[in-house]
């Protein structure tokens, strides 16, 4: 609203509250959107870049609303976090993406790691491992088939995340760094983290080829990883030319556009079919 009020407090309160009445249609929307089960899950391939075969994939959830369209999970986890309703949402993410992968395995395709995004809100409730081990049992799939993407913010904002992750991690679930690199990661206190895998941010993959800095970082996170006997994936991978540096820099896995968009169930399985007859 550019014209002005009769007093500008009024207006701006004005806007305030559209602001706010959208943000709480929103969470009423999502609320039934979870009870109804109007979610549904995208898996993008993770990719062995020295012989080009998928290891694993990204459970990546969508919500298309029946009337609002598709709304991008940048817009709605944010304020699933927020309100609280990221709990349910990321149990229902949690169940289907191991049943989802479980079923792939019973129809025979060779076992693959499903990754599964984590909210630091959603890792810090205090029954998170008992409730993913009982999805585990319930779904019948193999803790070594699961892996637990967190951002580096879970060991800043939540006190027990080392000893959640490492609870986790014994009973052989993976885990694995979002968008390392972005947040406050400082060199020194890594090799105290259960972690498996350090996923390097698309920020830096995708000036790799133009920028020296971010070629830099790429090899620096590539030493440290080797160093401590961690796993790396880059993610974002979308060029020839980005994949080619990575190659050379002894970057063993990555994700992105120039392997597969995010695909759905169906055509998952026929990209997995397709790649094997490659
Ligand atoms: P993220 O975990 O960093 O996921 C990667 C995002 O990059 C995804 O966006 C993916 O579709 C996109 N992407 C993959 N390859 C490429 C590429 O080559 N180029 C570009 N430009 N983008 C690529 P998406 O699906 O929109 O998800 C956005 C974010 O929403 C995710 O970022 C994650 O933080 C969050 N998210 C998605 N699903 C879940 C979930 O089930 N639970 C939680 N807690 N967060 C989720
Ligand atoms: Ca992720
Ligand atoms: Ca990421
Ligand atoms: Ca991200």
């Amino acid at each position: 609203v550019k014209e002005r009020g009769r007093n500008g407090y009024a207006l701006f309160k004005t806007e305030m509250e559209e602001k706010s009445l959208e943000r709480i249609l929103l969470e009423n929307e999502m609320r039934k959107a979870i009870e109804l089960e109007q979610f549904h899950i995208d898996y993008q391939p993770k990719m062995d870049i020295t012989n080009n075969e998928v290891i694993g994939m990204e459970a990546l959830v969508r919500w298309h609303h029946p009337e609002l369209g598709r709304i991008p999970p940048n817009k709605f986890i944010p304020l699933a976090e927020e309100t609280g309703l990221i709990l349910p949402l990321g149990e229902w993410v949690l169940r289907h993406g191991c049943k989802q992968n479980k079923e792939w395995q019973r129809k025979g395709y060779k076992p693959l790691r499903i990754s599964i995004n984590m909210s630091v809100r959603q890792l810090a409730h205090p029954n998170i491992v008992e409730k993913i081990q009982e999805i585990l049992t319930e779904t019948e799939l193999d803790p070594e088939l699961l892996e637990l993407e967190v951002t580096e913010s879970v060991f800043a904002d939540f006190d027990h995340a080392a000893d959640t992750l490492q609870q986790l991690r014994d009973s052989g679930i993976h885990i694995s760094i979002d968008d390392f690199g972005t947040g406050y990661s400082s060199f020194s206190y890594i090799k105290y983290l259960p972690v498996d895998t350090l996923k390097i941010d698309a920020s830096f993959i995708r000036d790799i080829h133009h920028n020296e800095e971010s070629q830099a970082i790429v090899q620096a996170v590539l030493t440290l990883a080797r160093t401590l006997g961690m796993n790396v994936i880059a993610e974002g991978v979308e060029s020839k030319e980005q994949l080619a540096i990575l190659h050379e820099d002894g970057c063993n896995q990555g994700q992105g556009f120039l392997f597969s968009k995010p695909l759905s169930g169906q055509d998952f399985e026929t990209y997995l079919i397709e790649a094997h007859k490659k």
